[in-house]
């Protein structure tokens, strides 16, 4: 990693983009800490943390800093985002700053105690991940959750009023493929937009790249439940792309194709790690760290952390960030998935 003080000038061995436009969005791994261990994600529950964590104060001057570099939209992942002490407090501060978007990804394990808090304090949307509706393949896949627990932090997001709810499942080969139908009939139901997402060959991902369903294969599952046309992005709302149900223009189901399409062209995400490391890419360990403005709690050097950090954002057409080698040393935890 890259610990460049702050304004020194970036360099990359990688062919870079150099981006004319500021970073508009953000993922902040709030915290690398997570109480699931997903099979795509990490090998076991005890992996290791960082020992460097930031504080709320520190997260604050860094978020500060990011919007004078030009961020409009917040999404707080991790890890498990819901870990993180204060995390309600976080986003009441967060939200007071205007950003046009302000999301969070969980897990949903402490959900049904949070989603009314984080409603009030002015949290925009909520994604969750559900990988099967089975209990016995959740506790398999999760290494111990506990479906019932997530179930309930669900219907806790809905009744908060949370809309759109999206709900992540990645698909993998002998795990839960048999399910997409399902899972889209059960977000259906309930107002929530499923989406399907590839194995990516980040993180432990690498360990299952030979059960990768590609989107093709996904598609085909629900062919019959879906109108036939191509599937489109949402505008500002990051890789996935959405096709409408049949007869039901307003549900719909995404697809994120991180491994047979990667999206990284016009990627306009930057990233921070738990340790508060500027990622310019989710596929490469390089970064910038903002520990001088952080001790100084200096939101304008933080800006300039910022704008180094995206001096070495790597081309996205002919460097395809999640299927390069670089993606196999990343911590999806500590860079924010
Ligand atoms: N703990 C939160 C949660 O479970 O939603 C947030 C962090 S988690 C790393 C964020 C997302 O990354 C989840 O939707 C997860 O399924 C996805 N993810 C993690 N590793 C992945 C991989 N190798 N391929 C595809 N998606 C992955």
């Amino acid at each position: 990693m890259r610990a460049l003080p702050v304004l020194q000038p970036a360099r990359s061995a990688r062919p870079l983009a150099a981006p004319s436009t500021p970073p508009r969005a953000v993922r902040l791994s709030l915290t690398d800490r997570c109480d699931l261990a997903c099979i795509y994600c990490r090998p076991h529950k005890h992996d290791g943390y960082l020992e460097r964590r930031l504080s709320t104060d520190e997260w604050r001057v860094l978020v500060h800093g990011l919007v004078g570099a030009g961020v409009r939209r917040v999404r707080i992942t991790g890890g498990e985002p819901l870990l993180f002490p204060g995390v309600v407090d976080f986003v009441a501060a967060i939200a007071d700053l205007g950003l046009e978007d302000l999301a969070i990804t969980t897990n949903a394990t402490r959900l049904e105690r949070l989603a009314a808090p984080l409603r009030a304090a002015g949290l925009h949307r909520i994604n969750v991940s559900l990988d099967t509706l089975d209990s016995q393949r959740f506790f398999r896949i999760t290494r111990g959750g506990n479906l019932a627990q997530v179930l309930r932090g669900i219907d806790a997001a809905v009744a908060a009023g949370f809309d759109p709810i999206k709900l992540n499942t990645v698909v993998v080969r002998g795990e839960n493929d048999d399910e997409v139908e399902a899972i889209a009939r059960f977000a259906w139901e309930r107002g929530l937009v499923p989406r399907f997402l590839e194995v990516m060959p980040i993180g432990d991902g690498q360990t299952l790249s030979d059960r990768m369903v590609p989107f093709s294969e996904i598609r085909a599952r629900l062919e019959h439940l879906l109108e036939p046309v191509d599937p489109a992005r949402e505008a500002d709302r990051g890789p996935a792309r959405y096709v409408a149900r049949r007869g039901h223009a307003h549900q719909r189901v995404g697809f994120i194709t991180g491994t047979t399409d990667t999206f990284c062209r016009g990627c306009d995400r930057l990233r921070v790690a738990s340790d508060g490391t500027l990622r310019p890419c989710l596929a490469t360990n390089d970064g910038v760290s903002p520990t001088l403005a952080l001790a100084r709690r200096d939101a304008d050097l933080v800006t300039d952390a910022v704008h180094a950090a995206w001096e070495m954002k790597p081309d996205g057409e002919v460097w395809k960030g999640c299927t390069e080698e670089t993606a196999r040393e990343v911590s999806i935890r500590q860079i924010g998935g």
